[in-house]
């Protein structure tokens, strides 16, 4: 009888952003898994890819902690590996937005240089389902190997955004914008996203989930004690154990149920190797997630900007926080933007224009002030 391999996960208790509690619990997570020499080969040019979304303070769980960035730079550091780190936020300098989330000065301590995140080239993927072009950092395409460390959030468009969408980072500056134009409901916009890991294949995943976030993520959520680092070589199935650590039916994540048809990866349980601690002990029945499920279209491009107006809901903003900063206005990919100051006037919050509106949620994503709402 052939046994199927199944793909490892480690799930590692972590109680706090302690430096060496975090490196023991990932090196543990490694271990599992089967050591990093059965990843990692020597002489490799190794690029750390955390989530740096937008700076902020590690406190409000937007980005990945300083602290696994570091724990996993002190595994590696030990192999003498040439070592970069490196993100593209959505509209920052990647050097602005790693310092504001200390990750910058975490790598400057340990002599990591920041990785090219500001200039690429277009590579071509004839394999890729939807997407057969992607403009690629340097950082990724110079890489041998990407080692992406994924935050544990929530995403209005997707729900979760966890290990695969951590490479929409690879994608370099202002030329994410168009993405969300050209692949703007949860379907179209997940399948981009398996074709993406597709091509830049990260050859391991930390997740963490130290301090997770909720409510209104992937920016303006609240951040959630989850306590666990997981680690597998496998984003599809490090997606689907967050779903299930919430509650969440993992099929009702459209890169879940893509990554498995394409075999990025595994979301069935029956093809998943848990080690470490039990699942069932992180489990969070009441973490706050859309749960409802997606309109799956049932032909391709079924979704009309028409449609997404019935059944998606729409951004609002609550004036009580908006400052009138105006990121919401440049986040916006529309052409003519479906967000405005009203007749320029700063002093008021913009103003949407739900009929030009692709229900993309950059706006809401964007905001520094937790000011967007989905209604
Ligand atoms: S980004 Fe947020 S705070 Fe800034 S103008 Fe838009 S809603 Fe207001
Ligand atoms: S207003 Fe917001 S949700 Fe609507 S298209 Fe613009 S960025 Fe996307």
């Amino acid at each position: 009888v052939q046994h199927l391999k199944k793909t490892k996960i480690a799930i590692v208790r972590c109680k706090h952003y302690d430096s060496d509690d975090v490196f023991r619990a990932i090196d543990k997570g490694i271990e599992f898994i089967g050591g990093i020499d059965s990843i990692i080969k020597p002489e490799q040019q190794v690029l750390l890819k955390p989530n740096n979304l937008a700076g902020a303070h590690p406190d409000e769980a937007v980005t990945t902690h300083p602290t696994i960035l570091e724990g996993m730079i002190r595994i590696l550091k030990k192999k003498r590996i040439d070592l970069q780190y490196g993100d593209s936020p959505g509209f920052e300098k990647p050097s602005t937005g790693l310092r504001k989330s200390g990750l910058s000065a975490v790598a400057d301590d340990y002599g990591v240089k920041l990785a090219d995140f500001e200039n690429g080239k277009n590579i071509h993927f004839p394999q890729g389902l939807v997407c057969k072009n992607f403009p690629i950092t340097n950082a990724c395409i110079d890489a041998d190997c990407i080692i992406s460390l994924p935050k544990m959030k929530t995403h209005q468009l997707t729900k979760i955004t966890g290990a695969v969408k951590n490479q929409f980072g690879c994608i370099y500056g202002l030329h994410k914008a168009p993405y969300h134009l050209k692949y703007p409901d949860p379907i179209s916009f997940s399948r981009m996203l398996v074709d993406l890991n597709h091509l830049v294949r990260p050859k391991l995943f930390v997740m963490d989930g130290v301090i997770a976030m909720e409510g209104n993520g992937p920016r303006g959520g609240t951040p959630k004690n989850m306590q666990c680092i997981l680690v597998s070589t496998d984003p599809v199935a490090m997606d689907a154990t967050f779903c299930r650590m919430i509650n969440l039916d993992p099929r009702m994540v459209a890169t879940n149920t893509y990554g498995e048809l394409t075999k990025l990866g595994s979301m069935q349980v029956e093809n998943l190797e848990y080690l470490g601690e039990p699942i069932e002990e992180f489990i969070q029945k009441d973490f706050v997630v859309n749960r409802q499920s997606m309109t799956q279209p049932t032909f391709k491009n079924f979704i009309t900007r028409l449609t997404k107006r019935t059944f998606f809901a729409k951004p609002v903003i609550d004036p009580k926080r908006c400052i009138h900063c105006g990121i919401c206005v440049q986040a916006c990919p529309v052409e003519g933007k479906a967000l405005q100051f009203q007749n320029g006037n700063t002093k008021q919050p913009p103003v949407y224009d739900y009929a030009n509106c692709i229900r993309c949620y950059c706006c809401q994503e964007m905001c520094p002030h937790k000011a967007i709402f989905l209604k």
